[in-house]
């Protein structure tokens, strides 16, 4: 390895690290301040510390939803996908494909807006069309809602409740939704599973969907040969 490899990984782990410290913090500040909800081993038949989630937010998008199926499948791995209304009104067919090979759907809201900024009426639509176009696909009905932004107040908190939903919050994070390329993605995420349960990537258009694939395909590879297990949230 060159002198300037050798200063290029070292900048790159310098960012990764401060990436990683960054969410820390706010994860930190977050839940205790954010309504309760699904984060890391909080929920009582979760305990175990290598068990992982799997979560891809915001598809379905054909230019990665049928890939990682198939990617899932070869590795026997089943993931929770969170899933945007209006995505799944384009590709419902994207939708139903996840349920039909044992994966989860969970509601990402209609338009992904800040559910802070909405008015009330706004949260029941964003919640409810979601899970009306789910069950008019597929005759399911999602029990997991993660906000866009992964902030929610207790308005929203007490309609999921009524409507026996999960809030599900975030765990390992990459920043991914930008192209920040794959062996960023995977150092970061394989950091933060020391301490996070929930791995949190990203679906998305052709700006994405490569790194996208390919860490999914690593993070599998690596976690798995580790003896991490992966399970459904709920
Ligand atoms: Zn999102």
């Amino acid at each position: 390895m060159s002198r300037n490899d050798d200063r290029y990984k070292k900048k790159e782990q310098l960012e990764n690290q401060a990436h990683n410290l960054h969410f820390a913090l706010i994860s930190h500040i977050a839940r205790n301040i954010l309504p309760g909800g699904y984060w890391r081993k909080n929920i009582a038949s979760h305990q175990d510390k290598s068990t992982l989630h799997l979560t891809f937010d915001d598809g379905p998008y054909p230019e990665t939803t049928p890939a990682l199926l198939d990617l899932l499948d070869e590795f026997g791995v089943k993931a929770t996908f969170f899933f945007i209304g209006k995505h799944i009104r384009l590709h419902p067919d994207l939708a139903l494909q996840v349920l039909e090979r044992g994966h989860d759907i969970g509601n990402h809201s209609m338009t992904h807006r800040l559910m802070l900024t909405l008015s009330k009426a706004e949260i029941e639509r964003e919640i409810d069309d979601t899970n009306a176009l789910i069950t008019d696909i597929s005759g399911y009905k999602s029990r997991l809602f993660r906000p866009p932004y992964g902030l929610l107040d207790n308005r929203t908190a007490r309609m999921l409740q009524n409507r026996r939903m999960v809030r599900v919050y975030w765990g390992a994070m990459a920043s991914d939704f930008k192209p920040i390329g794959t062996d960023k993605v995977v150092e970061r995420i394989l950091q933060q599973i020391k301490n996070e349960n929930l791995i949190v990537l990203h679906e998305g258009g052709n700006k994405i969907a490569g790194q996208t694939l390919a860490s999914t395909r690593r993070i599998l590879q690596i976690t798995l040969d580790k003896g991490y297990r992966f399970e459904p949230i709920i």
